[in-house]
């Protein structure tokens, strides 16, 4: 079984803090349409269309810059060329473009789980991330989701902005858990030194906040979800039981995916490691298709995925067993890594039952330097 992952790269603005790939010449949507199409037949009777798809999840950007019309034609594409048999199909969207309409020709589609970029329903910072919705529109598209009858949806929310007080994020949270929502995706701000606010930051105009006050954030993020049946399964995803999200549990498990679209990345299992590779993020060569628009792939050692899969799999709550680790990658903890994990399991950071190591709450608060430091014992 393994996911197809599809990027479209077009937004309607430029969001402040985002350094994903995307244009916005929407001008370019029917173009890019047409080479994705190509694109997908390009896999038709090859090794990799072979392998029944299980997730679909179509990302960017923005998804919801393209018409129903348009996204029929890539499901079709898609349908004619590869083995469909989807438990799950996501779709990216962003609040200011879903109305009953598209949401219900959404669903007819296939798609049976909605992301919503809302972000923040507070209007200043909504402002200050440049997104092109207002507080008003994200509620609405909430509602349209439950009128829709989604079978499920995830709502994306950022904390740690500049200026944001606990209050604020409060409010945000009560706003979001109104709906019931089966899962929320919750990411601090992040600064990235190519965008604008990576700039205003670099000249002083912006402070981001200390990491305490984001430490704040995220306890009063923790508790006020959990207390509402809201789960931490993954350093940023939080879930009902048995709404943790299909395709990217499937990515921190080293499941085969295959990337669509300028910038996707796709991997997959060879038969003495895996491979991954990029497709370039360069809309322009992508509609011209007349080269490779992928670059060479990468080999990853049995050894290098080993360490991937700790590091991803550690980030959740399943956590990672080493009879997996041996017989999937023939990987085995040295004497210091087995005393440095005894060491942490006293220590409260993490808990090791039936040979599976995982993070407990408090070690997932500092996984990425946990797992570096198991690492690098390695
Ligand atoms: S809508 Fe999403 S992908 Fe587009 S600029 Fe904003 S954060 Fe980035």
């Amino acid at each position: 079984m393994a996911g197809l992952y599809i990027h479209i790269p077009f937004c309607k603005q430029a969001c402040s803090y985002c350094d994903f790939y995307f244009v916005t010449r929407k001008s370019l949507i029917e173009p890019f349409t047409d080479s994705l199409i190509d694109e997908i037949q390009s896999y038709a009777n090859t090794p990799l269309s072979d392998e029944v798809i299980e997730t679909i999840y179509i990302g960017g950007g923005t998804p919801s810059q393209l018409s129903s019309k348009q996204l029929k034609r890539i499901f079709d594409a898609v349908d004619n060329v590869f083995q469909l048999n989807t438990t799950e199909v996501t779709m990216e969207m962003n609040p200011d473009d879903v109305t009953p309409g598209y949401l219900h020709s959404l669903l007819d589609l296939g798609v049976n789980r909605a992301s919503m970029g809302v972000q923040s329903f507070d209007e200043e910072i909504l402002q200050f991330m440049h997104r092109a919705h207002t507080k008003k529109e994200a509620l609405q598209a909430l509602e349209n989701l439950h009128k829709a009858g989604f079978p499920t949806y995830t709502a994306d929310l950022i904390y740690g902005n500049p200026g944001q007080t606990p209050e604020m994020l409060e409010r945000d949270i009560d706003q979001l858990l109104q709906f019931d929502p089966p899962h929320i995706s919750a990411y601090s701000l992040t600064v990235e030194p190519q965008t604008r606010l990576g700039k205003q930051v670099q000249l002083g105009r912006i402070k981001p906040p200390e990491d305490e006050s984001v430490a704040e954030h995220f306890d009063l993020l923790l508790e006020k979800l959990s207390s509402a049946g809201i789960y931490q399964y993954e350093v940023s995803n939080f879930s009902k039981p048995g709404k943790e999200a299909v395709h990217n549990s499937n990515y921190w498990n080293h499941k085969n995916y295959l990337g669509l679209g300028p910038a996707a990345h796709s991997f997959w299992w060879t038969e003495d490691g895996a491979k991954r590779w990029e497709n370039q993020p360069d809309i322009k060569h992508y509609l011209d298709r007349a080269s490779s628009i992928s670059d060479e792939p990468e080999e990853l050692s049995l050894q290098t995925l080993a360490e991937e899969r700790l590091m991803l799999g550690l980030r959740t709550k399943w956590g990672v067993g080493s009879g997996e680790l041996i017989n999937r990658y023939g990987y085995q903890f040295n004497e210091s890594q087995k005393n440095w994990l005894d060491y942490q399991e006293r220590n409260g950071m993490l808990t090791i039952t039936d040979d599976v190591v995982r993070l407990t709450p408090n070690g997932l608060k500092l996984a990425d330097l946990l797992i570096v430091d198991l690492l690098s014992k390695g």
